[in-house]
């Protein structure tokens, strides 16, 4: 009996020791046939990588494209912005423009787009204390400036001065019909039109705040070589709030800030 069990139990010995090889030759091309997979998708997922790397550049060259086009679609229509038209002696009036006027009251009258932020300003300067505030002289028109310029000729010429020298006087302070942002709506002038208005509290104000209603002193003392136009502390220009803000930010004035704008 002894005998029976000893050999049933060294066949079931030899039975685990032949299946446990069996299990390992069998492992051992499991792992190596597994090891070839991944050596394949690996292989597969560096041409993946590869194909992303492709298209990542192909994607940033169209962005970059697109980049590059909008940047200049930027400029350009900056530069063609109606907020920053810029007019002067050497920039008339465009023969073509088109100007919508709205009220500012009975006689005078501003650009439609912009009127609603003069009002605000002025509206808010007298929320804030500053009831001597009033507007003198906005939109002219090409007509009425040419009448302003002769007046003035006139007058320097009844002072004993010659044409030439009357002309001369007369550009410091008054633009040519269709040379001045008045023939725009764009611009303002307050209260007396006067160097005076400099000292107001009005003039300390808008300093501080025109540019949060779009508006720039246009005429300062600093840059009266490059505008050519004496300092106007009452003259205000509607540039719009953004360029307001920037053209304050980088102490230029319009012709310089056009010119920053083009580079
Ligand atoms: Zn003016």
């Amino acid at each position: 009996m002894k005998k029976v069990i000893l050999v049933i139990v060294v066949l079931i010995l030899i039975l685990v020791i032949i299946s446990y090889i069996f299990i390992i030759k069998n492992s051992k091309q499991i792992s190596k046939e597994n090891q070839q997979t991944m050596q394949v998708s690996t292989e597969a997922e560096k041409t993946d990588t590869q194909n992303y790397k492709n298209e990542d550049t192909i994607m940033n060259t169209t962005e970059n494209i697109e980049k590059e086009n909008n940047t200049s679609a930027t400029e350009n229509d900056k530069l063609n912005d109606w907020k920053i038209i810029l007019v002067n002696s050497e920039n008339p009036v465009p023969e073509n423009y088109q100007i919508e006027l709205a009220d500012i009251d009975k006689t005078r009258k501003f650009d439609k787009r912009a009127i609603n932020d003069l009002n605000n300003m002025i509206l808010t300067m007298r929320n804030a204390g500053i009831n001597n505030i009033w507007v003198q002289s906005a939109y002219r028109t090409i007509e009425y400036q040419q009448q302003l310029y002769d007046n003035s000729i006139n007058k320097y010429l009844r002072q004993g001065n010659n044409q030439e020298q009357a002309q001369i006087l007369t550009e410091k302070q008054l633009a040519k019909a269709g040379q001045s942002e008045h023939n725009l709506g764009l611009a303002v002038d307050f209260n007396y039109v006067d160097e005076s208005f400099e000292k107001t509290k009005a003039f300390t104000w808008l300093k501080q705040y025109a540019q949060e209603y779009g508006f720039i002193l246009r005429y300062s003392k600093e840059k009266e070589n490059i505008t050519k136009i004496l300092y106007e502390p009452w003259h205000w220009r509607y540039v719009g709030q953004e360029h307001a803000k920037k053209i304050n930010e980088l102490d230029m004035c319009l012709e310089e800030y056009i010119e920053y704008i083009k580079k």
